[in-house]
This record gives C-alpha cells, sequence and structure tokens, in this order.
C-alpha cells in the first residue's frame, strides 16, 4: 500500500486553507493544519465545516511568530509540502497594526522558511505573496518581471516575505515557490473584503434585514478570481521539479462599481437606490488598479482560472441568501 503524502497548511482555518484543505484530501493526502489558539475555538474551524473536512483535519497548536512551535510541529509531522497561507491579511488593518502585521505576515513567514531549514530542508515550500505588492503599478499588465511598489504596511510585509522566499531558494536550495495570488474570492472570504461585504449586503437589503450599504472606493479595480480554482496553481507549483514563482490572476480587471453592478443585478435590484459612500472606508493610500498576466502559470503549469466573475458573483449573492435565512453564520 502506498503512503499518502503529508502536507502542512498555515492558515489553515481561514479562506484558501479550506479549499487547500478539501483539495489536498481528495488527492489522498493527509492533511495537518496550524492552528493558532482563540478564545471561540467553537467557531474557528466554521469554514472547514462548511466545506465537510474540519474533521478529516489533523491540527497542531501554533503561531506563526513562535518559531519553536512551528520546529516541533515540522519534526513531528515531516510533511512533504509545507503551504504557507497564514497571515494578517487585511490591507486595511495594516495600517492600524503595523508591527503585527510585519511580524506574522513578514517575519511569519521567515520563521517557517528558518523552521524548514532547520528541521527538514527536503520539504517543498509554497508562500502566499501577493498582487498588493504591484501597488502602485508599474506596468499596465502585471507579471513576474514587473517590478514591485508596495502602498500598505500588509504589501511591504508580503514584499520581505516574497523575497526571503526567493533567498532561501537561492541561498539553501530549498524547494520554494511563491504564488504571486490577485484577489480571489468565495463564500468563505472573510466579511470584511469588498466582495463579500457586497454579497451579504444585497442578500441582507433583498431579504428585508437591511436598507443600504456603505462601501468606499467604487472606482478601485481588481483581477477577482475564484479562491477554489487558485488553490489548484499552490498545489501544481509544488509538483514541479524546480521551484519558481508566479502571478496566478484571471486576465480581467473590473472596478468596485460594476462588482456591485452585478450583485445587485442577481436579486433583480439596481445597486443605484441602495449604495452610499464613506470616507470611513477610505485608505491612507490605495491600489488603484490591478491586472495580472498568468500566461507563465498557463504555459509551465498547465493552469487557467475556471470560474468567471459572473458565476463567481451568482455564487456568493445565492450562499450568502442561503446562509441568512437559514441563520448560519460565517
Ligand atoms: P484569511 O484571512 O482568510 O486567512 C488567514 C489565516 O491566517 C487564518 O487561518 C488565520 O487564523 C491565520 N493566522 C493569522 N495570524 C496568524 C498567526 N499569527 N499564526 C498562525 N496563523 C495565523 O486569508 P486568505 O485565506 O484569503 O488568504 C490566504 C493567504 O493568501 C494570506 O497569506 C493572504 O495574505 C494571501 N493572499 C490572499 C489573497 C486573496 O485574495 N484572498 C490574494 C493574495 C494573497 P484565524 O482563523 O485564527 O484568524
Ligand atoms: P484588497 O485588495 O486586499 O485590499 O481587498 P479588499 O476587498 O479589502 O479591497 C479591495 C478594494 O475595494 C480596495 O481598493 C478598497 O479600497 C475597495 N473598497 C471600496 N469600498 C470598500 C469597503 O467598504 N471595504 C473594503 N474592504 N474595501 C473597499
Amino acid at each position: 500500500m502506498t503512503q499518502s503524502k503529508r502536507a502542512l497548511v498555515t492558515g489553515v482555518t481561514g479562506q484558501d486553507g479550506a479549499y487547500l484543505s478539501q483539495f489536498l484530501l481528495n488527492k489522498g493526502y493527509e492533511v495537518h493544519g496550524l492552528l493558532r489558539r482563540s478564545a471561540s475555538a467553537e467557531v474557528v474551524d466554521a469554514r472547514l465545516k462548511w466545506l465537510g473536512v474540519a474533521a478529516d483535519i489533523v491540527l497542531h497548536d501554533g503561531n506563526l511568530t513562535d518559531l519553536s512551535g512551528l520546529l516541533r510541529i515540522l519534526e513531528a509531522v515531516q510533511p512533504a509540502e509545507v503551504y504557507n497561507l497564514a497571515a494578517q491579511s487585511f490591507v486595511k488593518s495594516s495600517w492600524q497594526q503595523p508591527l503585527l502585521t510585519g511580524a506574522v505576515t513578514g517575519l511569519g513567514a521567515a520563521n517557517m522558511l528558518e523552521a524548514i531549514r532547520i528541521a527538514c530542508p527536503q520539504t517543498c515550500y509554497y508562500q502566499a505573496s501577493s498582487s498588493e505588492m504591484f501597488g502602485l503599478v508599474q506596468e499596465p499588465r502585471q507579471s513576474e518581471k514587473t517590478p514591485f511598489y508596495p502602498r500598505s504596511p500588509y504589501a511591504a510585509a508580503k514584499l520581505y516575505a516574497h523575497w526571503m522566499t526567493v533567498n532561501y531558494r537561492e541561498s539553501f536550495g530549498l524547494h520554494a515557490s511563491s504564488g504571486i495570488l490577485f484577489n480571489h474570492e468565495s463564500p468563505l472570504r472573510g466579511i470584511e473584503f469588498v466582495t463579500r461585504k457586497i454579497t451579504d449586503g444585497v442578500a441582507r437589503i433583498k431579504l428585508g434585514l437591511e436598507n443600504k450599504l456603505v462601501l468606499g472606493n467604487l472606482d478601485v479595480k481588481r483581477d477577482w478570481g475564484h479562491a477554489r480554482d487558485y488553490v489548484e496553481a499552490m498545489w501544481l507549483m509544488l509538483q514541479q521539479d524546480v521551484p519558481d514563482d508566479y502571478v496566478v490572476a484571471t486576465g480581467r480587471t473590473v472596478s468596485v462599481r460594476e462588482f456591485c453592478e452585478l450583485a445587485f443585478a442577481q436579486v433583480g435590484l439596481n445597486m443605484n437606490d441602495y449604495v452610499v459612500t464613506d470616507p470611513r472606508y477610505m485608505r491612507p493610500a490605495e491600489v488603484d488598479v490591478l491586472l495580472g498576466d498568468p500566461g507563465k502559470a498557463k504555459e509551465r503549469l498547465g493552469w487557467v482560472a475556471k470560474t468567471s466573475l459572473e458565476e463567481l458573483v451568482a455564487e456568493m449573492v445565492d450562499a450568502d441568501l442561503k446562509r441568512l435565512k437559514t441563520q448560519q453564520h460565517l
């Protein structure tokens, strides 16, 4: 009997952690997850429960900021693959908590790379890099060759983690790859992010629970894909003989306003009757437009985004309607 491959996923309770765990379990992996201690332990695995995989994952108490804990877990698990998805991932909060964001999102990745270098240097490593690193974009379509220009403490921390990944690959020969992922969403997206805030708001308005939706800058544009598609790209990167960095995107960019129009149209309403803007949701520095060039991922990994924006919006609105009707919380 062949032994199943073992993977360790940090950020396992987040959006991508849940979809990636489901994907790896379907491939026959033994999936281990890093779980940070919470006083609300009963809700922390809500996304894993939503996908029906919570009981199939081996959870380990730990924190990305605690190198000794990471070392102990790696020594015990000896994973073939580590997916480092854990982060303080909300850009807006990173201006309120810049040092924490640096410690978790930046140094946390260095902790994991260091732990791998010491405990299991043969392990393949995936770093969750971000299109936010392009920030004030230097080219109209951003590829692996586009220079970075981070515009937030989050993006600066991600850039440090990104270069540490490249550095450990080049210095110590680790099989370390970075996925520069553009925004990806799903019904499991955190409620503070604009897409989920919109689909939840649309569902509430449709059900008569709210009468308006308060947003910030409606003109910014993002290249939005589906998280379920994007976790496959992460896995494909670790199956390559040679580690490398890849942009993962759809190649289409639309504004927050257009996303709103689609979401309201999904329930037969017009956004102009409900959306208001408030400077409270504006940012000290904005990333006006992101548009990825996923050519390398297509050519080398055979990966393309499968879900259209229209399908994504429909799935998210439907899930939020269902959740509110059945009083489930996520
Ligand atoms: P989420 O915010 O949904 O998940 C973040 C995860 O990190 C959660 O499981 C959280 O745990 C965990 N975490 C936070 N701090 C720590 C810590 N100190 N130690 C251990 N775990 C911690 O993010 P996503 O799933 O959306 O994103 C996954 C990764 O990809 C992140 O690194 C994100 O920055 C990056 N990324 C995401 C993009 C996107 O569009 N979604 C785009 C590009 C990059 P808890 O549940 O306890 O809060
Ligand atoms: P980000 O791209 O990782 O920062 O993801 P977000 O979903 O948080 O934000 C995407 C874009 O939507 C940013 O440019 C925000 O300024 C913009 N935006 C407009 N209104 C809102 C809002 O009410 N909440 C959030 N989170 N973003 C908003």
